[in-house]
């Protein structure tokens, strides 16, 4: 699903070149869940968007179902990016102008799946059933990143990326948050790639990598 093949990253800074990423390579299949870990300023955050096609690398290849999207103009690295990922983040970006249920229909419009069933089970699977008229500052923290996981769930992507998904939640909202999306991600077969730096959060997940000097190891104890 997911390929980073000899991955290389470097930012220019005031103080000169910044090298954030050093020969990553990495695979994600479907239906796989993949924890990324490491230190504050390790380019977590540098892979995530390397893997969603927000960003390009120097050198190396993001495969994504088949094609190398490093390559690939703005815009067409933007409708892979609507078509088949899904992208949750720390602070959820949800749309404040647009009720529930309109924040997950556009992104299932932009990526031309609009499914009033699915959309209808998504909100009943993440306990927003009564809230589909509320507009995002109407919710609680939980809500919101609740509603952003069944935003980037709509379109049914092939592969769902999220960046420290629980980071601005308390323990327990968390705890719940990270078991349904773990439950929608089995439901949908989707691939999953987590970056954090609790263990509690990559602890269920299928494999766990640390990203250290810019490069990876896997983690096999906490
Ligand atoms: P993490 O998500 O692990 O905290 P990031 O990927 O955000 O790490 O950042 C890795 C390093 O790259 C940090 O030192 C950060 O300051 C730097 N960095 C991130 N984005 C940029 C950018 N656009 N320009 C320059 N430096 C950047
Ligand atoms: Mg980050």
């Amino acid at each position: 699903m997911l390929q980073l093949h000899q991955v290389h990253k470097t930012y220019s800074t005031p103080q000169g070149p910044l090298r954030v990423l050093n020969d990553i390579s990495l695979h994600l299949e479907a239906g796989q869940s993949l924890a990324l870990m490491g230190e504050s300023g390790s380019g977590k955050s540098t892979l995530l968007h390397l893997a969603a096609g927000l960003d390009q690398p120097d050198q190396g290849k993001v495969i994504l179902a088949g094609e190398n999207i490093a390559t690939f103009a703005e815009s067409r690295r933007a409708k892979l990016r609507r078509e088949q990922i899904g992208l949750v983040f720390q602070q959820f970006y949800l749309v404040p102008s647009l009720t529930l249920i309109d924040n997950l229909r556009l992104q299932a419009r932009l990526a031309q799946q609009e499914d009033a069933e699915w959309t209808a089970h998504l909100i009943e699977r993440l306990g927003l059933s009564g809230l589909e008229k509320r507009y995002p500052e109407q919710l609680s923290g939980g809500q919101q990143q609740r509603l952003a996981i069944g935003r980037a769930l709509a379109p049914r992507p092939a592969l769902l990326l999220a960046d420290e998904p629980t980071g601005n939640l308390d323990e327990a909202t968390a705890n719940t948050v990270l078991t349904l999306l773990l439950s929608l991600v089995r439901e949908t077969q989707c691939a999953l790639l987590v970056v954090t730096h609790s263990p509690q959060v990559a602890a269920p997940l299928d494999r766990c990598l640390r990203l250290r000097h810019g490069q990876l190891a896997s983690v096999t104890s906490w």
